[in-house]
């Protein structure tokens, strides 16, 4: 008797159907099986039981929004150090998008709460101190508009902002164009966009990259929508640092220990992917891979800075 049906046995990491082994055993099961495509190792059991490929710290596998949350410190602590993140998080275990995408959105949109009080605050020194004088001139001028402004701004900066014009009437226009520096947020996201913009290719477009990886493109997905929230998470620290700056200002020390870590940042998202093909897909021989997506995906950060300053 087979836990499921023999059809739906595939190799967890490659994809590869494995019910023709499977229906050529007769008398007896082996317990460990070896994928002829990819040659991944594995346990039978594992492959056929969905119910032994679930952790019970990772939001992605919860079953249901309030379990999800309680899982997040977990999650996120692992993913501190992909490495770690990668060795409990592997090809055996059950991919689910929707959960993980569920999970990414609510996280992003928590941070994004978070960092529109500190860019609120930011923003309540700027017009009351430096602009207008005090808040209570500042809302004298506009009234309810100023409110609207104030909050439109938190919500928004470094997406899209709201002003008024010489006559008072508001206007709106996106990121790039106010005078302000939190709305160039997005800018300091292009290196990281590029790493990880560079290995999805290397792992999903070129043939001969793709094909050292053998890979379902489940496992490629849940990589690139944890590091879309990686850079969601990075793009609000730049809101919430330029916000505590015009709030109570930053010390040009700290300023630049900050600047330092957006290099490390950059070095998280190499361990990452490096530590995805190693550890989590086990793919074999994982150096040359490594290798040649590392060197991509760097150039790739680097070619996203000049951009922007190469075309004006
Ligand atoms: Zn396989």
């Amino acid at each position: 008797m087979h836990p499921k049906s023999p059809d739906s046995v595939i190799c967890p990491k490659c994809g590869y159907d494995q019910s023709g082994i499977v229906d050529s055993w007769t008398d007896r099961c082996p317990l460990r099986g070896r994928c002829t495509e990819c040659g991944l190792e594995f346990d039978w059991a594992d492959v056929m039981d969905p119910k032994r490929a679930h952790l019970h710290w990772y939001s992605e596998h919860a079953s249901g929004l309030k379990q999800m949350l309680a899982r997040t410190p977990s999650t996120i602590i692992r993913l501190f150090y992909p490495p770690v993140f990668w060795s409990r998080v592997t090809v055996m275990m059950e991919v689910r998008l929707r959960w993980l995408m569920l999970w990414v959105l609510v996280i992003a949109l928590g941070a994004h709460l978070v960092a529109s009080v500190f860019v609120g605050l930011g923003l309540w020194t700027e017009y009351g101190v430096w602009k207008y004088g005090s808040l209570t001139l500042y809302l004298n001028t506009f009234g309810f508009l100023g409110v609207v402004r104030l909050v439109f701004n938190a919500l928004f900066a470094g997406i899209a902002y709201m002003e008024f014009n010489s006559r008072g009437d508001p206007y709106f226009g996106f990121a790039r164009g106010s005078y302000s520096s939190i709305n160039e947020s997005w800018f300091f996201l292009l290196p990281y966009i590029g790493i990880v913009g560079l290995w999805l290719i290397v792992l999903m477009v070129i043939p001969t990259t793709r094909r050292l990886a053998k890979l379902r493109g489940v496992h490629i997905a849940r990589a690139a929508i944890i590091s879309l929230l990686g850079v969601w998470v990075i793009f609000e620290g730049f809101r919430v640092f330029i916000a505590i700056d015009a709030w109570i200002g930053i010390p040009v020390w700290l300023g630049t220990a900050f600047g330092w870590l957006t290099l490390l940042l950059g070095v998280w998202f190499l361990l990452f992917w490096g530590s995805a093909i190693r550890t989590g897909w086990k793919i074999r021989p994982s150096w040359l891979l490594i290798l040649l997506g590392t060197i991509a995906s760097i150039l790739g950060g680097i070619v996203a800075i000049a951009l922007p300053t190469m075309l004006g």
